[in-house]
């Protein structure tokens, strides 16, 4: 089968028709209608086989999660999805790995409405682009960089679950059948916060995704707002598949710095924070107060149940410093 009748039979249709895509696959570029008072928000992100993934994963894994961390990075912007492209390159052509890997692709694409506007595929190592595109209205976006002294801090969903379930995948945790179904999947289908991100739009001070953990996300957040936290670590929303499997300081670390949850990790002004609780129930979706930004510029202080909170992990800090 050739490059051309392979595009044809697995990505032509795009998944989900969008009016806004005046010309979609199957031209030299893609024509799309922006809607008035909105910005086009746009991220990328690549996905590399033995790096971002293992090489013998699931292919429908691999295309669901690259989908869903795009959509994670605009949902961080209070942004909601319209298009993705397609970069992908693989080093044969499998009809049946393309075939599952292209039914990962449309999951969520599917859900939220997305529709493949374009790509490219090449012969070479496994790996794949995604770029996402999506609207957030003037004066909506979310940044960073707004967070303030007082605001509190919030997480959606439960963190260090997509962590402990890649140490299942790799043999160096063991956990009982049903949390470990739940820990791995969590690790292979994370959900992009989308919803929280659009209620969030000029409610939340500063926001991010959280891809490399609590810690270094809101060390992100704390650098671009110049301020610094309190975090209380018994106050981390964990599963009860994480708690059930790991002993108490190893599932706080999990959250602490594990990455991949995809969740929301974002700060809310003491006005607005009644708002906030009151959308989130409305939509359905958990968020867990967790500390409080302080002046402390760059210093994350960690407290369990009110004391000091001695974090023993890799590299060793009570107190650090952001970068
Ligand atoms: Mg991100």
């Amino acid at each position: 089968m050739k490059e051309f009748d392979l595009i044809d039979r697995f990505f032509k249709h795009g998944g989900h028709q969008r009016k806004d895509v005046i010309i979609g696959i199957g031209d030299d570029a893609a024509i799309t209608q922006i809607p008035a008072n909105q910005y086009l928000a746009t991220t990328t992100d690549t996905l590399v086989s033995g790096v971002h993934f293992l090489p013998d994963s699931d292919p429908r894994a691999v295309a669901y999660k690259a989908v869903a961390v795009n959509l994670s990075d605009l949902a961080a912007m209070g942004a909601e999805p319209a298009w993705i492209s397609l970069s992908l390159s693989i080093p044969d052509i499998n009809q049946d790995w393309l075939a599952s890997f292209t039914e990962g692709l449309y999951e969520l694409t599917q859900y939220y409405s997305v529709q493949l506007i374009g790509g490219d595929t090449v012969s070479g190592p496994l790996a794949l682009t995604i770029t996402a595109q999506g609207f957030v209205p003037h004066d909506s976006a979310l940044r960073r960089s707004g967070a303030k002294p007082g605001d509190w801090i919030y997480v959606t969903g439960t963190v260090g679950d997509a962590g402990a379930g890649l140490d299942i995948l790799k043999g160096e945790l063991e956990a009982e059948q049903a949390a470990a179904d739940f820990l791995i999947k969590r690790h292979q289908y994370p959900s992009p916060q989308v919803v929280a991100g659009t209620a969030l739009r000029r409610a939340a001070s500063a926001c991010i995704d959280v891809s490399d953990g609590v810690l270094g996300d809101l060390r992100h957040i704390l650098h671009s707002s110049h301020c610094g936290a309190l975090l209380h670590v018994d106050k981390l929303p964990l599963s009860e598949a994480l708690r059930s499997s790991v002993s108490p300081q190893r599932a706080i670390e999990y959250a602490l710095t594990a990455g991949d949850d995809y969740e929301l990790l974002f700060t809310v002004a003491e006005d607005f924070k009644s708002q906030v609780e009151t959308a989130f129930s409305s939509f359905n979706v958990n968020a867990t107060c967790i500390g409080q930004v302080t002046g402390a510029v760059n210093k994350v202080e960690l407290k369990l149940n009110n004391s000091p909170y001695r974090y023993e992990g890799a590299g060793g800090f009570e107190h650090f410093n952001a970068k």
